[in-house]
């Protein structure tokens, strides 16, 4: 069972963090979330619907098949199918009524389909907003995020994420801005609103040279008490708990899982998600009036856009990591809500059945998963850094597709377009072909999503909730108004 994994890694995974052994314990027993439903003996003991604290779990994008895919995956990795092996975080909650689970109705106010700054809005502010815009209303005025709330009533905010820091949907529980592609500003407002954790990518919209104002906001978080990091040793190395802490790690956003699982050099900078959100609740954990914490898998919605099999299944079990974090932390803070979902749907992704009565299915998919190594977007940025020759065989040992030399010229046209290396990539790898994994698009979906919650206050969520309604419960499970 994971919380084996758990255990074994330690709650702290490899970092030493003085004191942090003491803040909870680091076994996870089987009853923990009875406990945590039931128990209650924190702050608002007696009281069913009131929480000190909120744990709010994004996996960004998330089709219902990439949620399977990466179950189906994890049970091959563990050499077993059977039910009650090692299977994804997420369904073990469901398998052992551990939750309260909801379908959730994702649609801003001028789409059915939404984009992540007007979902995570719809969360943030209890309004739905246009597509693209953050904490700002159709007709233009600013509307008031969580966090906004969440610091008046004496808790502490932390954002995680492995998108960049100013994206949109951390963006969205504590900015407010007519367009999300504002990161510069996002950034600021960070600053400004005394956001106690930050931790994820997007270096350039801190760093004085990267920012179109020049300004040097590390240098000013500094100047406000941050401990200011960018590498991951520097977070697993803590040795104090710092009263705030801002740490990003790449320059955009957090390279894919499966290239970072693959290049020991990436793994070296980079923690994982799971390891990001054990230093952020480090922190929280510290405040003695409690703390939301958002906890963003950015990169599942991003393999969603890219189409891309392999960077999709391991971002979603990174992701999927940190719902083991967020029960052992409930096991021993039994006054913390936590509630994991999706904003919305990403690239309708789906394992489709292979073969004569689908009976290829299985091999297609696992041993086209265990071929990968990289995600197309890795491919991508090598374009042009490596060799033509080297390029051919990087992209032959780690997505088996063989580039003639007039695929090459092709490439060499779209060197200068963002996308367009990565984009031909996939389609000569065929990903249905080779996995049996399939997209219906490269754009986000319209389908109704996951939504599960437990603690104190989970019991407010109906079987069917719109993204507003989600805003409405934590703000009555932590009395804020
Ligand atoms: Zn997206």
């Amino acid at each position: 069972m994971s919380t084996d994994r758990l255990t074994r890694r330690g709650f702290l995974g490899t970092g030493a963090v003085a004191g942090a052994g003491l803040l909870w314990g680091s076994s996870l027993g089987g009853c923990s979330l009875v406990q945590a439903k039931d128990g209650h003996e924190g702050l608002h003991a007696g009281s069913e619907s009131q929480a000190k604290n909120v744990i709010f779990l994004v996996a960004d994008g998330m089709n219902t098949g990439t949620w399977s895919l990466a179950d189906y995956y994890l049970q091959h990795q563990n050499g077993s199918k059977n039910l009650g092996n090692r299977r994804t975080e997420w369904v073990h909650l469901y398998a052992e009524r551990l939750v309260n689970r909801a379908l959730m109705e994702t649609c801003s106010a001028n789409s059915l389909v939404t984009d992540s700054a007007a979902a995570g809005s719809a969360w943030a502010c209890g309004q739905r907003v246009n597509n693209g815009s953050l904490n700002y209303s159709p007709e233009g005025q600013p509307l008031t995020p969580l966090h906004d709330l969440v610091q008046k009533s004496g808790r502490a905010t932390g954002l995680v994420t492995t998108t960049r820091m100013s994206h949109a949907t951390p963006a969205s529980f504590a900015t407010s801005v007519p367009q999300r592609g504002m990161e510069d500003a996002i950034a600021a407002q960070y600053l400004d609103k005394g956001v106690e954790v930050l931790l994820g990518g997007g270096s350039r919209h801190f760093a004085a040279e990267s920012r179109a104002d020049g300004e040097d906001l590390f240098g000013k978080f500094r100047k406000a008490g941050y401990e200011v990091i960018g590498k991951r040793d520097e977070l697993l190395s803590v040795t104090e708990v710092p009263d705030r802490l801002l740490g990003t790690f790449w320059g955009t956003h957090l390279p894919y899982t499966i290239d970072r699982n693959h290049r020991e050099e990436v793994a070296r900078q980079v923690p994982t998600l799971a390891e990001m959100m054990r230093a952020a609740l480090k922190v929280l954990d510290s405040k003695p009036n409690g703390f939301l914490l958002q906890v963003e898998g950015g990169r599942v919605d991003h393999a969603g856009h890219g189409n891309d099999p392999g960077a999709i299944v391991h971002d979603q079990l990174a992701f999927d990591e940190c719902i083991a974090v967020a029960l052992e932390y409930t096991r021993d803070h039994p006054d913390t809500l936590v509630v994991v979902t999706t904003d919305h749907g990403c690239g309708g992704c789906q394992l489709n059945g292979m073969g004569a009565s689908y009976l290829d299915t299985d091999k297609t998919f696992f041993n086209g998963i265990d071929a990968l190594s990289s995600s197309f977007e890795y491919l991508r940025n090598q374009f042009g850094v490596l060799s033509r020759g080297e390029f051919k065989d990087l992209t032959e040992a780690s997505i088996q597709l063989v580039l003639t030399e007039d695929q090459l010229d092709v490439l060499d046209g779209l060197k200068s377009t963002n996308y367009g290396v990565s984009t031909q990539l996939r389609k000569w790898y065929d990903p249905i072909q080779r996995t049996g994994v399939n997209f219906t698009s490269t754009n986000h979906t319209g389908e109704f999503v996951e939504l599960s919650a437990w603690g104190p206050g989970s019991g407010n969520f109906n079987s069917f909730v719109t993204n507003t309604d989600v805003n409405a419960v934590v703000r009555r499970v932590l009395g804020l108004s």
